[in-house]
């Protein structure tokens, strides 16, 4: 199948790696990565490790990614770290609203919505992370939440803005518990979202990347990549092997 939109195969680490386990996976990553035309590979990885991993990467053509800002530039936010500072190493990529953090770590849609302004004005290109829980799904609530986690953005930015972003899919159901949304589910949704954006800016949509995360892996990857609205991957569990992660990547 020919697929006209932009592909992304992003890692997202999480809190997972020591220093010397992060410098051995990105290098793992560089050392095997062969270039697909119009597919990026990204990895978020954890603030503290960024200095080590953008020398690592530079020229290599992985792009680098991180997994949270704060959207003030500075001041009192003891612990946090801004958009504008992940700039110095060489960022481009920003996750924002992933559902670890709306659960945990209260990012409402309005917090979300500045974080991702943040990321745009630093130009770094946000991820909107968009999911539903298992209980929202089986209240048939699915795509009610979607939408209102992506109008508070389009609130904050415009419609315009999702022309240099990308999306995530990402029911919370199936992260990190091996139950992965089956390719129809998966397809379902994106194509429920990207008919949705098209009633705003039909061409904003047509380009729009959206990527599908929740326990995607070396095995089910290449049957929801196939999918016409998946445009890529946010890898969790997987991205953390070298070989499963790159599989991936080959599959799209
Ligand atoms: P998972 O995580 O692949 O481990 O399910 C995906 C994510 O949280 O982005």
């Amino acid at each position: 199948m020919t697929h006209t939109r932009k592909r992304i195969v992003a890692g997202n680490w999480k809190m997972n790696c020591s220093r010397t386990e992060a410098i051995r996976l990105a290098s793992a990553i560089v050392t095997m990565y062969d270039a697909i035309d119009n597919v990026e590979l990204l990895i978020c990885i954890p603030q503290i490790h960024l200095a080590d991993i953008s020398k690592l990467l530079i020229n290599t053509g992985v792009l680098l990614g991180a997994q949270d800002a704060h959207w003030e530039d500075k001041g009192a936010y003891t612990g946090e770290i801004s958009a504008s500072m992940l700039t110095d190493y060489l960022v481009s990529h920003l996750l924002v609203g992933h559902s670890e953090r709306r659960e945990m770590f209260a990012d409402d849609n309005q917090r979300v919505a500045k974080k991702f302004a943040a990321a745009l004005k630093n130009n770094l290109k946000p991820i909107l992370c968009v999911g539903e829980t298992l209980q929202q799904r089986e209240q048939g609530a699915t795509f009610e939440i979607i939408k209102s986690q992506c109008q508070a953005v389009i609130d904050e930015v415009g419609i315009g803005a999702f022309a240099n972003s990308y999306m995530a899919y990402e029911p919370v159901w199936a992260i990190g518990t091996g139950m992965t949304a089956t390719p129809q589910q998966a397809q379902e949704v994106h194509a429920e979202i990207r008919s949705w954006l098209a009633q705003q800016d039909e061409s904003i949509a047509a380009r729009l990347p959206i990527l599908y995360g929740g326990s995607m892996n070396a095995e089910n990857a290449e049957s929801l990549l196939v999918q016409p609205d998946i445009d890529g991957g946010l890898i969790g569990g997987a991205s953390l092997k070298v070989e499963d992660f790159l599989k991936i990547y080959s599959a799209a």
